[in-house]
């Protein structure tokens, strides 16, 4: 091979290199999941199997519950439900959240500063290439709801950023 033969051969090795990097995901950060504070349900928990879940949602409920997806911002349901009442899980049906708990965070997602008890959720701390965060589950059945971030309002400085599909809304009847 000549001296330009094994420069373009060096020249394209690292070309592709780089290209591997860009478009391929970095293996040595692994996607790391550490319970942080398990929450006991009322009731007890709700178990099924992955089967038993994909036929009891639809689609953007399983996407989002069972495989810790995330709706776009300002596209779920209960994104302007300003009602009284109760947010429950849309998957076992344990209250989780209550309208008195909710403010307008602007970020595209409900959020509230408090469950309706601490019990009723459980967090996780998740780590991967994109940093830190601590993900929010249903105690009950462990549906995926979204994630808790230290800045939201007092009294708890908590915003719960949650997905509309993971919750079902259930008006307080008029006293
Ligand atoms: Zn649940």
């Amino acid at each position: 091979m000549t001296r330009g033969g094994r420069w373009l051969v060096a020249i394209t090795g690292l070309a592709a290199l780089a290209a591997a990097a860009v478009y391929a995901p970095i293996p040595c950060l692994g996607h790391i999941r550490v319970p942080v504070r398990i929450g006991t349900p009322a009731g007890g928990r709700v178990e099924k199997s992955d089967d038993e879940w994909r036929a009891a949602l639809t689609p953007e409920q399983y996407r989002v519950t069972r495989r810790q997806g995330t709706e776009r911002a300002f596209c779920g349901a209960l994104l302007t439900q300003k009602a009284d009442g109760v947010y429950s899980c849309v998957c076992c049906g344990q209250p989780l959240f209550d309208a008195g708990g909710r403010f307008e965070s602007g970020t595209g997602w409900p959020s509230f500063f408090r469950p309706v008890d601490d019990n009723a959720v459980s967090l996780y701390e998740e780590r991967d290439a994109f940093g830190v965060r601590t993900e929010v589950t249903c105690s009950r059945c462990d549906a995926h709801l979204g994630q808790v971030f230290a800045d939201g309002p007092r009294p708890t400085g908590r915003r719960y950023c949650t997905n509309s599909a993971a919750l079902a809304f259930t008006p307080r009847p008029a006293p």
